[in-house]
């Protein structure tokens, strides 16, 4: 479970994040969705204790973050937008630094590594410096990384982007099966059809405020957007209107 008290983020003047408070329960795979700039990033970044908020609360599986963070981080796995990875480090190695970092070791540790690299079709790259691998192994390899510890909570910022279609496909059958199983996936996206394809619930933020919070249909209702898709309920909601914009581009 993932609960947010009244979080905010100010960077000087500037409010980044504005009273956002949220609770993502067991077994929820939760999309956060927003226009660019929106903060979903910085909240992301809250929700795994890598950035002090300036006021308000996380809370990971009942635990706060700011109060016992090596508990709370111990219960999470947190897959950034732009991922930190040791270059001279193997695959495997750094799966084990990873599971390392939450003083995890052993043949549990083994079998999962082997069981994620295998999954994710990295088996062979196992004993290769991770400087050789491609983009989308990197990306692979960093999802690997945040299940290694087997967490409760996964909070991940853009998975899908840089994956090739089968990995894309193992992502969310992957998430779907881990949420099934009582734990709880937060994950920001601009793939909307992915939001509506598989998220129980979805909640969009802009300017840093919560502006829709709600299953498919409740977000249909809230847009008054009858059997229409997630596209149009978010360009609604959040007051877009590329179309105007881009005929006043055109004629200027
Ligand atoms: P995108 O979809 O483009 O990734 P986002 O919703 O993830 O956007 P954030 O990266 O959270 O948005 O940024 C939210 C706002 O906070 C933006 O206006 C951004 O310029 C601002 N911001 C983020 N980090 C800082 C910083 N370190 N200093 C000042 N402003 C910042």
């Amino acid at each position: 479970m993932i609960e947010l008290s009244a979080l905010t983020k100010r960077y000087g003047k500037f409010t980044a994040v504005d009273g956002l408070s949220l609770t993502v329960p067991r077994g929820e795979l939760f999309g956060f969705l927003g226009p660019n700039g929106a903060g979903k990033t910085t909240s992301l970044r809250m929700i795994a204790g890598i950035l002090r908020p300036t006021s308000g609360a996380v809370r990971i599986a009942g635990v706060d973050v700011a109060v016992d963070p090596t508990a709370a981080k111990s219960k999470l796995g947190f897959i950034p937008d732009r991922p930190f990875i040791y270059e001279k480090l193997t695959g495997i190695e750094f799966l084990r630094f990873v599971a390392g970092l939450y003083d995890q070791s052993g043949t549990e540790v083994e079998h999962r590594a082997r069981e994620l690299l295998a999954l994710f079709d990295l088996e062979e790259w196992r004993d290769e410096l991770v400087e050789s691998y491609s983009h989308g192994m990197r990306q692979k390899l960093i999802i690997s990384s945040a299940f290694v510890h087997r967490p409760a909570v996964i909070v991940v910022d853009e998975p899908m982007v840089g994956l090739d279609p089968k990995a894309a496909r193992i992502l969310k059958d992957l998430f779907r099966e881990y949420t099934r199983r009582g734990n709880t996936v937060m994950m920001s996206t601009h793939a909307l059809e992915v939001a509506e394809a598989m998220c129980d619930r979805i909640g969009i933020v802009q300017g840093g405020k919560l502006r829709a919070l709600g299953t498919m249909s409740e977000l249909r209702a809230s847009a008054a957007a009858g059997t229409e898709g997630l596209e149009t309920i978010f360009l609604r909601l959040t007051g877009e209107n590329a179309a105007r914009e881009l005929v006043e581009v055109l004629d200027a």
